[in-house]
């Protein structure tokens, strides 16, 4: 184990709306109903960046990315994670692992789980058996069981070489 680790804690939530892209893990996923957001909108993608600012005490994504800046209009999340490890290298810190949760009602998520491991992992430097990726739904209970959110947690640990 190294001297130094340091775990980040992430979280997010938007709402769905009919006629958008759903983006998640910077994966495609066909579906009615996308979400909202000034970026493209990647809650998951969002949880994981702030989970790595977490870990660094960096603050948050809104803080990096604001809202109100045009630059971020109808960003890929991707990119912006992209970002996020470039801070983070430059920091002299490496991931170790992600694991996440994504609260969804619809649509299954199952099928998609391992093409946004494989878009999420060479983005964090790390190997797909470090990312890991789980859904669930909210038993019908809140705005995400109403389908009107999609919601999702994640942790990061951090490693700095000795
Ligand atoms: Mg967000």
């Amino acid at each position: 184990m190294p001297s130094k680790t340091r775990t980040g804690f992430g979280y997010d939530i938007h709402r769905l709306e009919a006629g958008r892209r759903l983006v998640l893990g910077g994966v495609d996923i066909p579906h009615p109903a996308g979400l909202l957001g000034h970026s493209d909108g990647d809650a998951l993608v969002h949880a994981v960046i702030d989970a790595l600012l977490g870990a660094l005490a960096e603050g948050d994504i809104g803080a990096l990315f604001p809202d109100t800046d045009p630059r971020y209009k109808g960003a890929r999340s991707l990119g912006l994670l992209e970002t996020v490890m470039g801070r983070l290298r430059a920091r002299g810190a490496a991931v170790v692992n992600v694991d996440a949760v994504i609260v969804a009602e619809e649509p299954k998520m199952g099928p998609h789980i391992p093409a946004m491991r494989a878009a999420l992992a060479p983005v964090l430097g790390l190997p797909e058996t470090a990312v890991g990726l789980k859904a669930k739904t909210n038993e019908g209970l809140g705005p995400v069981g109403e389908r009107r959110a999609i919601a999702c947690f994640a942790v990061a640990l951090l490693s700095w070489p000795d």
